[in-house]
């Protein structure tokens, strides 16, 4: 993706806006000299070769539980849309059914991207992102058992969704607020 009239940064070879007088990635300088260019080109190779920043299983966990549901949810969202488009095109007339699948999907897909970003910045120890995630599965304990109740009523043992529910997502609100407790306590030490 290249702009009109942009530039490429010389570092890092990402294009980037007329106006910007920085990379957008990594930080050098529109018109860095030769010596800049090269020591940036050093620090980004250097960055590279690192491990991952998440040494600790407490902060890694969260991260790699949040992929995974990020995955599921904007996949189970796209797969309820088709469902909407089905239903929709087979003749099914309730405006409020039709709205509430619409809804979810979109709800599923939008807290699929939002979970993605989220992992992403637990990744680079971001406190926020911890926050996030632990809300997230509030979120999701209570939508996945409202969605079961409101689509599939009957179809399954209430008590076994929510118990299920909380399982499931409990288990990565525990992670994302264990992750939380850690960095603060880390961060108080090293002040
Ligand atoms: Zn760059």
């Amino acid at each position: 993706m290249a702009f009109v009239d942009g530039w490429t940064c010389r570092a890092c070879w990402k294009p980037n806006r007329p106006q910007d007088e920085l990379c957008y990635r990594c930080k050098t300088p529109r018109h860095a000299d030769e010596y800049e260019v090269e020591a940036r080109r050093a620090a980004a190779a250097a960055r590279a070769e690192e491990p991952e920043k998440v040494p600790d299983l407490l902060v890694a966990l969260p991260v790699v539980i949040f992929r995974g549901y990020s995955r599921v949810w904007i996949r189970g969202g796209l797969g309820v849309l088709g469902l909407l488009a089905l239903l929709a095109f087979g003749g099914v007339t309730d405006l409020g059914y039709l709205l509430l699948t619409g809804s979810l999907g979109a709800g599923l897909v939008a807290i699929g991207f939002v979970s993605r970003e989220v992992s992403e910045s637990m990744r680079d120890r971001e406190l926020w992102a911890f926050a996030a995630g632990a809300a997230i599965s509030v979120v999701a304990v209570i939508g996945s058992v409202t969605a079961f109740e409101i689509l599939a009523p009957g179809l399954v043992n209430p008590n076994a969704i929510r118990w299920g529910s909380v399982i499931v997502f409990g288990g990565a609100g525990a992670a994302a607020v264990a992750g939380l407790v850690l960095l603060i306590t880390r961060r108080d030490k090293a002040a």
